[in-house]
This record gives structure tokens, C-alpha cells and sequence, in this order.
């Protein structure tokens, strides 16, 4: 094959064309890479076009690695506004600050303790009462506790952004085949040496997994567990004046949403009523349990949306949760000329953008500058994965069932 019209074979292959297949493409062709990227429907066809378009740094979980988390995502935040003129893509970046709205008192203790925690590490988190929370957003329900404000942070159009990156990454040479589904890797002894694809063997230096869920069918050596697909549902209203002026979070983050600059308002969460949590399915299916909570969530918290909006949309989309809730980004070990950038959980935008130059970094033997131990894709070795990630965690332990305000009657 003849990648970039070179004549040769491509230096890279970057299975998988969602936002961060895109970004790491178009960072490895800025670096002077021959680049194919092999996308098996089409780009943004994953999670990367099926998400709620929030993005922030930091993190809802507190673990260890909540240092290393935050500098990339801080990382990733500061790059975001000059994205759009580096690009030369508009993907409708707001960064207005969000609102995580208490509605039981546990919700307003947990607020509480995060956002001292967080001023406590220099971060733009302050706590909202009622009247100060309905001061910046109106619409919310006298009913609410209070609300946490976050600086700096706000909602993108994600079809938007990975589209951005693939130009971007064309316009460098890259080639993007769409359509075409990498059945398994290529090996010479325990290197990498490519994929096949079709039936078809195609070599290159350099082969990164940016398969986020599906990256376990790829990668045989990931023990059971490591990555587990969970579905996730969004639903949208018809368009209706500015209401929302952030975006919001609230039940522990659980549910969220925003209002898009067309006017549409866009919710999800209410992930515990699917089957199984909507863990371990692949299908991207909507369930109407799911989609009742979310509109009772939407509902409670906003009542002035009652009776003035239609559900225009739904649908449901696939994460890749890890065992730990922290992705995988680098070399895999064991396995020269393989890099794996996978396992973004429910929040890949706060992340793309940065592991786009940090894996294009590494790919290229330099150093990216950042802590990245905690994100090591070998470090669920065989027999060691416990599932402990926070935000599944978190669901089981703080079952709300119901939304706390009322619903739609
Ligand atoms: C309902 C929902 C709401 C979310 N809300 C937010 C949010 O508000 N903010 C946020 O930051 N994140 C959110 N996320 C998470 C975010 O969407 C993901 O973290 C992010 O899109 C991951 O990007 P990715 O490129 O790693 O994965 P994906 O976009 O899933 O891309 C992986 C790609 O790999 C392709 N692929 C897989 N296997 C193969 C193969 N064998 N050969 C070729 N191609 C292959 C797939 O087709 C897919 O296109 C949400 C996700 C969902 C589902």
C-alpha cells in the first residue's frame, strides 16, 4: 500500500478515529510522520460523536494519581482556546465555568469537601447557597441546596473537534481510511510490526491503539477487566432561549448537561437504570428507563423547561472504563513499536487534545513532560485487576434511584 501517496509504507498506524485518534494522527504528522489511520466506520462514529461536549480539568475522584490527572487536564484545557485558530476549525468552545448543583444534603457535603480540597490545590472552585446558585443560573429550581463553581471550565461541539483534528491532520499528509476494520495486530516475535486490515498486511514502525472500549478485542494481552464498555445516554430537547448560561453537573456528578449555543438542551447520566449499569454493552442502544430518569432529572432541576420543550434526540453511546478509572497512554510493555491511548472513561475531551502531543512525543523518543506512571498500559497485569473505578464505584455506592427533585408529573 502506498500511504500518503508516498510511495512507502507509513511510518504510524493509528487505529481508531475518534477524538483521540485524530488528535495523536495530527500531532505524529506535525512531527514529520507518515501517518495512516484506519477508522472502521467513520470518524466520530464512537464515543468521540455520541458525548455530552463537557470538558474541564481535574477530576471527580480522589486517588493517588489526582496530581498526575490534573496536570494533563489542566494541560488540555489551556490548549483548547488556541485549538480553533491552529485547526482553523470553529468546534463552538464556551469555557463559562460549571455549576455541580447539591440536591440532598449528602450531594451538598460532598460538594463541600471537594471544593476545599480543590481551592486547596490553587484551583478556581468555589461554593454557591441557593440564592448565589440561582443568581448565575436562574432556572434552577428554588428546591436546589447550593451549587460548586468551577472556573474555567465549559462545553465544546465534539463532531466538531474531531473533524477539526482530521483536516488538520489531511491537510499534513495524513491518510484516513474510513470504512476499514483492523482484525488484529502484526507480529514478528513480540514486536508489533503492523496490522492486518481486510485481509490485508500493512506495516509501519509505530502502531497506537486509540480504540478507547473495543481495545480489548485488539488486544489480547489487556487481562479481563482492564477496559469494560459502558454505555452511556444522552438526551436533547428542541431549542429554546438562553437559559443555561453553564454548563451543570449534579447527584455526584452522575448527571449533566449543558445548553448548546444553538439553544438545544442536551442531558445525560442515570446510567445505574440500564441493564447492568450499562456495563459490558457494545450495542448503542437507548433504554427508556434511562431516558425517563434523565428527563425527570432535567425536569426537577430546570422546572421552567416543563411544559416548554419537546425530546427532539436521543442516543446512546459507548465509553471505555477502566478498572481504575485512569486511561491508558504509552508503550505498551513487552510489545516494542505498540502504543496504546485508550480507556477515557467519561471524560476524553479533557484529555485529547494533550495526549495527541504526548503520545506524538513519545512515538518519537522524546520526553512529553508529564507524569505518566499512572497511566501505564501494562499495569493491570494478569490476575491484579480489581475493579475500582470511581465513577461505577460511586454509582453502586450512592444509588439515588430517583431524582431528588421532583419530576415531571
Ligand atoms: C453518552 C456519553 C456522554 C459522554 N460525555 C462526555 C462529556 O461530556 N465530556 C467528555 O469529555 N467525555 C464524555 N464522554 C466520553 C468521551 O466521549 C470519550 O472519553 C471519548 O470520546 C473517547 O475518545 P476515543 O477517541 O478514545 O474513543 P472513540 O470515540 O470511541 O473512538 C474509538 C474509535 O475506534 C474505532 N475502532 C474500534 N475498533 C476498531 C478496529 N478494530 N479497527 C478500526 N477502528 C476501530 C471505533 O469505531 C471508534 O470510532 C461521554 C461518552 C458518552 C458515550
Amino acid at each position: 500500500m502506498a500511504a500518503n501517496g508516498t510511495g512507502g509504507w507509513p511510518d504510524a498506524i493509528v487505529v481508531g478515529g475518534g477524538v483521540v485518534g485524530c488528535s495523536i494522527a495530527y500531532r505524529l504528522a506535525a512531527r514529520g510522520k507518515r501517518v495512516l489511520l484506519l477508522e472502521r466506520r467513520g470518524l466520530a462514529s464512537g464515543a468521540s460523536g455520541r458525548n455530552g461536549g463537557m470538558t474541564g480539568a481535574g477530576s471527580a475522584m480522589h486517588s493517588a494519581a489526582g496530581r498526575a490527572v490534573y496536570a494533563l487536564t489542566a494541560a488540555n484545557l489551556s490548549l483548547l482556546p488556541g485549538l480553533a485558530e491552529e485547526l482553523d476549525a470553529d468546534f463552538a468552545l464556551r469555557l463559562p465555568g460549571t455549576l455541580d448543583v447539591a440536591t440532598t444534603e449528602a450531594q451538598w457535603a460532598h460538594l463541600a469537601e471537594s471544593a476545599a480540597e480543590q481551592r486547596a490545590a490553587g484551583l478556581d472552585v468555589r461554593l454557591l447557597d441557593r440564592d448565589e446558585a440561582r443568581a448565575a443560573m436562574p432556572a434552577l429550581s428554588p428546591a436546589i441546596l447550593g451549587a460548586s463553581f468551577a472556573g474555567g471550565r465549559g462545553h465544546l461541539w465534539p463532531f466538531a473537534l474531531v473533524h477539526g483534528f482530521a483536516d488538520a491532520a489531511r491537510r499534513l499528509g495524513v491518510e484516513i481510511r474510513a470504512g476499514v476494520e483492523v482484525e488484529r495486530l502484526s507480529r514478528v516475535g513480540d514486536r508489533v510490526t503492523g496490522v492486518v486490515a481486510g485481509g490485508q498486511r500493512i506495516e509501519a514502525d509505530d502502531v497506537v491503539l486509540a480504540t478507547n472500549a473495543y481495545t480489548p478485542h485488539l488486544l489480547p494481552e489487556l487481562p479481563p477487566g482492564a477496559i469494560v464498555p459502558a454505555r452511556g445516554q444522552i438526551l436533547v430537547t428542541s431549542a429554546v432561549p438562553p437559559l443555561l448560561p453553564h454548563p451543570f453537573g449534579t447527584n455526584f456528578d452522575k448527571e449533566y448537561g449543558r445548553q448548546t449555543p444553538d439553544g438545544k438542551i442536551l442531558c445525560g447520566g442515570f446510567r445505574r437504570l440500564d441493564d447492568d449499569e450499562g456495563l459490558g454493552h457494545e450495542e448503542e442502544r437507548v433504554t427508556p428507563a434511562v431516558l425517563a430518569g434523565i428527563a425527570g432529572c432535567l425536569a426537577g432541576l430546570f422546572p421552567v423547561l416543563r411544559d416548554r420543550v419537546r425530546v427532539v434526540r436521543a442516543w446512546a453511546g459507548i465509553m471505555g472504563f477502566t478498572a481504575d478509572g485512569l486511561p491508558l497512554i504509552g508503550a505498551f510493555p513487552g510489545t516494542p513499536g505498540l502504543t496504546v491511548a485508550a480507556g477515557f472513561n467519561g471524560g476524553g475531551f479533557s484529555w485529547a487534545a494533550i495526549v495527541g502531543q504526548v503520545v506524538a512525543d513519545l512515538v518519537s523518543g522524546r520526553d512529553p513532560g508529564f507524569d505518566l506512571a499512572p497511566f501505564d498500559p501494562g499495569r493491570f497485569s494478569a490476575g491484579r485487576t480489581a475493579w475500582t473505578n470511581p465513577f461505577t464505584a460511586g454509582e453502586r455506592a450512592r444509588v439515588v434511584g430517583a431524582p431528588a427533585l421532583a419530576g415531571p408529573s
